[in-house]
């Protein structure tokens, strides 16, 4: 076996139907009693934000505050307002619950105040299983990573994705599934990582659909979270490379949707460096249900079957805009399996934008 090293990120993780109720008991258990409560805009959120008023009053506990603000790609003015009221409030620990949106609010506030973070994540974003923050200030997106980022508890309770309509489900499901397929060719990849990413993406590969046939089947929804629990975690431990990095692109450079980016550019990044990684190909494959060995064919059917948009067009990308995500992507630097050469990444971000299949 390759010498290898493997970091352990330090989470607590509450994993079960119904385990949102023992949320007073994790607050506890960090010595703590008057959490700030973090939830999206919109009515998602405030009933996420009741909900978990009443699992709090039942133990005779309350919220320090609740805010309903979380938005996509964490805004630094939108964390600073926050912090405002977190310490009007003198909240003493941090509750997110929501979509990785929230999430990524609740880990900008625990680095700035090092207060500790309980987790209840609500899509398949995998981000509360990891110790990088993004953030975005005047237009422009940067990434860190840090330990403290990492939230000290993750409470997984399928219940509360019941209301994650099926689109969601599916991109956000993909957006999971593209962390274990990058982990798996990451310059440090090693043999846990392929462990937990292959089994991540089985799980969101046999619950996805299933949850789009039938969107009550509370246990697909368990087993897709319990999938994109893996695929966080390799998140959070591997290098990404080409696809998450020309996703970062698109979604900072053009504004483009997070998770619906990365369902149309897997595929494509994937195909892309499959000559340089015929192992991990057969891997990916061999988890994918009608693959027959060929890890595309197998992904280009499972996206066929969920049904979700495959154009970057259709969210607002230019065609005159593949030239400029072209030189930006050209521009950076990280390893990537294959060695990035310009014609063919060009015409990756084409077939990206006009929605033709990967091959
Ligand atoms: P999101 O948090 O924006 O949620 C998507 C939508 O789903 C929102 O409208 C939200 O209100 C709604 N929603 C969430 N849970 C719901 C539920 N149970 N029922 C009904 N509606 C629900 O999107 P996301 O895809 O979860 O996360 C994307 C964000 O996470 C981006 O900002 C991205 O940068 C970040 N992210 C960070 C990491 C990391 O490791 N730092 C990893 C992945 C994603």
């Amino acid at each position: 076996m390759d010498s290898f090293e493997y970091n352990i990120n330090p989470s607590r993780v509450v994993f079960g139907i119904g385990s949102v109720n023992k949320l007073p008991e994790e607050i506890k258990k960090l010595g703590c009693s008057s959490p700030l409560v973090l939830t999206s805009k919109g009515q998602n959120g405030m009933l996420h934000g009741d909900l978990l008023t009443e699992v709090l009053s039942k133990c005779s506990m309350s919220a320090a505050a609740t805010l309903n603000m979380a938005v996509m790609h964490t805004p630094v003015p939108v964390t600073e307002a926050a912090l405002q009221q977190l310490k009007a409030q003198a909240a003493d620990c941090i509750v997110s619950i929501g979509g990785g949106s929230v999430v990524g609010l609740g880990k900008a506030l625990s680095i700035r105040t090092g207060l500790q973070h309980v987790c209840i994540p609500t899509t398949y974003s995998g981000s509360e299983m990891t110790p990088i923050l993004g953030e975005t200030d005047k237009g422009k997106k940067t990434t860190r990573s840090n330990p403290k980022i990492l939230p000290d508890v993750v409470i997984y309770d399928a219940n509360l994705t019941k209301s994650l309509p099926v689109a969601i489900c599916s991109i956000s499901g993909i957006n999971a599934i593209a962390h274990a397929v990058e982990a798996l060719y990451a310059k440090n990849t090693n043999p846990i990582t392929n462990l937990l990413a292959l089994e991540g993406i089985k799980k969101l590969a046999e619950a996805l659909p299933a949850i789009a046939r039938d969107p009550s089947d509370l246990s697909a929804r368990e087993g897709a979270q319990y999938g994109a629990w893996l695929c966080g975690v390799v998140l959070g431990t591997s290098a990404m490379a080409l696809h998450h990095k020309l996703c970062h692109t698109l979604g900072g450079s053009l504004n483009l949707p997070h998770a619906e980016t990365h369902t149309v550019v897997l595929a494509h990044a994937l195909a892309y460096n499959a000559p340089a990684i015929p192992e991990q190909m057969e891997k990916i494959a061999s988890v994918l249900p009608d693959s027959d060995g060929d890890a595309i064919k197998g992904l280009n059917i499972f996206l066929d079957k969920l049904g979700v948009s495959r154009a970057l067009k259709d969210f607002g990308m230019q065609e005159e805009d593949i030239d400029k995500a072209t030189d930006i992507a050209m521009s950076m630097q990280y390893a990537n399996p294959r060695a990035m050469e310009r014609d063919s990444i060009r015409e990756l971000i084409r077939r990206a934008w006009s929605g033709e299949s990967a091959k």
